[in-house]
C-alpha cells in the first residue's frame, strides 16, 4: 500500500508516519529528512539547497522527484511507502503518479491532516524551542506556510478528483489522530 500524508508543515505528518512505519513495516519517504541528511553530509546537493530551506522556500521539483525515484524500489520490498512532505506541487504529484504507474503501482490513499494555521504557529514556536530547526523560526515558518497555501494546497482538488482523499482532524490529540488514520486504512 502507498499512502500520502498531506498537510501543512507541523501538521503532525512526521509523527504519524513514524508510527505507521513501526506498525505496518512501511517505509517513510520524507523529502525534508532526505534534504536535511544531504545538508549534514556536506554534499554538493546539501550545499545547493541549504539557503532555500533556511528561507522556507521549496527546492526545485527535479531535486525532490529524483530523491523519491531512487527510494521507490526499497518501499516495494517492504509494506509500501508513506510519502511525508512529498508531493508539494502539482508537477511533483504528476511525476509521482507516472513513476508509480511505470512500476505497476499507485497511490492508494491520501490522508489530509486538517489543521488551523493559527494553532500551527503556536505548535511550531514550541518545536523551535525544543529542536532548534533553523527553518522553524517564525519568519521562515511564515514563508513555509505561504508556500503550502500557494503551491501545495492546490493539490487537494487533484487528489479529490481521484476519489482517494480522506480528511482527518489534525487538531485532535495524537492518539485520536492515529485512530482516525487506522480507521481510514481499515476501510480501504
Ligand atoms: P519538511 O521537513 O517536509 O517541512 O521540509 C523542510 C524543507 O525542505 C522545506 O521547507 C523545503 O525547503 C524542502 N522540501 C522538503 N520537501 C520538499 C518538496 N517535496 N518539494 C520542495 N521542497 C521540499
Amino acid at each position: 500500500m502507498n499512502l500520502i500524508l498531506f498537510g501543512p508543515p507541523a501538521a503532525g505528518k512526521g509523527t504519524q508516519a513514524k508510527r505507521l512505519v513501526e506498525l505496518r513495516n512501511m517505509v517513510q519517504l520524507s523529502t525534508g529528512d532526505m534534504l536535511r541528511a544531504a545538508r549534514s553530509s556536506g554534499s554538493e546537493l546539501g550545499l545547493r539547497v541549504s539557503g532555500i530551506m533556511d528561507r522556507g522556500e521549496l527546492v526545485s521539483d527535479d531535486i525532490v522527484i529524483a530523491l523519491i525515484e531512487e527510494k521507490l524500489p526499497a518501499t516495494e520490498a517492504a509494506g509500501g511507502a508513506i510519502f511525508d512532505g512529498f508531493p508539494r506541487t502539482v508537477a511533483q504529484a504528476e511525476a509521482l503518479d507516472a513513476m508509480l504507474a511505470g512500476r505497476g503501482r499507485k497511490i492508494d490513499i491520501v490522508i489530509r491532516l486538517k489543521v488551523d494555521p493559527d494553532a500551527l504557529m503556536a505548535r511550531i514556536a514550541r518545536r523551535f524551542a525544543e529542536e532548534g530547526r533553523a527553518d522553524d523560526n517564525p519568519e521562515s515558518f511564515k514563508v513555509r506556510l505561504d508556500a503550502y497555501m500557494r503551491q501545495t494546497a492546490p493539490l487537494l482538488p487533484y487528489y479529490e478528483a481521484r476519489g482517494n482523499l480522506v480528511e482527518v482532524d489534525g487538531m485532535a490529540d495524537i492518539a485520536t489522530v492515529s485512530a482516525a488514520i487506522d480507521a481510514a486504512l481499515a476501510a480501504l
